[in-house]
């Protein structure tokens, strides 16, 4: 113990480090009451057709506002949550309220719209989820197409055979996937073409070069490319300006995420942008 104490005491001496640890600590104690203090709302951000009038579903994002700490960006928190296990009850928690969304947007009329949660690897693995999973969305009553469930590249680096079959799983029941962060992780072609997914998602990271850079002009098109040979439907997500959503639509992207068409909104607002575009689209006897 003490060759271990020894060991590791430099770490003390390394002040930023040192700040660090003691940050993360903070915030992983008030992580463990963020639920019975109702400090977690999830907002819903746009997916709309590359015409930027049809709405096609959402993307819960997940927002702690801390009395402590203020706004923390999941960035910061879900990776605590993951080490400290409370990405469980967290994950839990999401997936009911994301049902409880969708069940509302049914409510009102819009049956065909879908809500994609993001599902950190230690969920997916856990080994009762694909049962958690059907039990909420058999309770929420709602159709389990309505929900897609967003994963990582990097749960599959993890444990891949297991991830796969899980995904199948959730698949066979009827959940949409959709593989996150597409192309910034180590993702093979070799194992994309035997992943249960339906849908891919062109990191923020693609779009932002996509307008300067040529190179990455023609990666961009061959992804999308790559997708549709696959029978992938291709989100592009962080989609800002007009140039980067031109050449998305001249490739044939099929979806469209990001600030140029919205934010990620409150429920109240979310509800509200759908109800604008309806109007927009002067449809007279839309969802009601
Ligand atoms: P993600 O799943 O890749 O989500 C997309 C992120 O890009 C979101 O950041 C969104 O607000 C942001 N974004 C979308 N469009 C634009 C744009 O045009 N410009 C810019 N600058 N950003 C844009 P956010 O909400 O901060 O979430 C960050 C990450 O945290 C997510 O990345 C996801 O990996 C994770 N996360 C969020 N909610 C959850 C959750 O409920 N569960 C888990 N496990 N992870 C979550
Ligand atoms: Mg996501
Ligand atoms: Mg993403
Ligand atoms: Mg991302």
């Amino acid at each position: 113990a003490a060759k271990k104490a020894g060991r590791s005491s430099w770490r003390f001496y390394d002040p930023s480090l040192q700040q660090e640890t003691y940050e993360a600590i903070l915030l992983t104690n008030s992580l463990r009451r963020v639920l019975e203090r109702g400090e977690l709302s999830l907002h819903y951000q746009p997916q709309l057709l590359p015409d930027g009038r049809t709405i096609v579903g959402f993307e819960a994002l997940l927002r702690w506002h801390s009395p402590e700490y203020g706004q923390v960006s999941p960035l910061r928190f879900i990776p605590l949550a993951e080490k400290s296990g409370l990405i469980t009850p967290i994950g839990q928690w999401v997936l009911e309220e994301t049902c409880r969304f969708v069940k509302r947007l049914s409510a009102l009329g819009w049956d065909d719209l879908h809500v994609a949660v993001n599902i950190s690897p230690k969920q997916l693995l856990a080994c009762n989820f694909v049962s958690r999973i059907r039990t909420i969305i058999e309770t929420a009553q709602i159709k389990p197409k309505q929900i897609v469930l967003e994963v990582t590249e990097s749960v599959l680096i993890e444990s891949l055979e297991q991830s796969v079959e899980k995904m199948q799983q959730l698949h066979d029941f009827g959940v949409a996937l959709a593989l996150d962060d597409f192309g910034t992780g180590y993702s093979s072609l070799t194992y994309l073409k035997s992943l249960p997914v339906d849908i891919l998602k062109i990191d923020k990271s693609f779009i932002d070069k996509n307008c300067t850079d040529h190179d990455q002009r023609q990666l961009v098109a061959s992804m999308i490319e790559l997708g549709h040979a696959l029978n992938l439907t291709i989100v592009a997500e962080g989609v800002e300006t007009e140039p980067q959503l031109e050449l998305l639509q001249q490739y044939g992207c099929d979806c469209i995420q990001g600030y140029i068409f919205s934010k990620p909104l409150p429920e109240q607002a979310a509800l509200a942008f759908l109800e604008q575009k309806r109007k927009k689209l002067s449809v007279p006897d839309g969802p009601s």
